[in-house]
């Protein structure tokens, strides 16, 4: 039996919001960035869903799917969300230790 786990974007205010980010260049404006990452960027106000900082343009920007696919998650823009690479390999190894129980 598999554990049923959602991953919540959390709604967080960092105390670093303000003029903090718009001291700094934005990564999501940045001419390297594709397209689709730019676009989640900015939804998320260049913040990693997980521990909520802002992303460095030198961060290494992962895509992940907010719901693992085994649980139902798709590839929709909406169903996606970028992390920095650290904190998407420390969510993979939490959904995997939650699979083998
Ligand atoms: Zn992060």
């Amino acid at each position: 039996m598999s554990i049923v786990r959602h991953t919540k974007v959390k709604d967080t205010a960092s105390p670093y919001d303000g003029d903090w980010i718009y001291g700094s260049s934005r990564v999501s404006k940045h001419p390297g960035v594709k397209k689709e990452v730019g676009k989640l960027l900015r939804r998320q106000k260049d913040n990693c869903t997980r521990c909520g900082l802002n992303f460095r343009l030198r961060e290494l920007i992962d895509f992940n799917r907010i719901v693992p696919k085994s649980e139902g998650g798709g590839d929709t823009y909406k169903k996606k969300q970028v992390l920095h690479r650290h904190c998407h390999d420390s969510k993979t190894a939490e959904e995997l230790k939650a699979v083998k129980h």
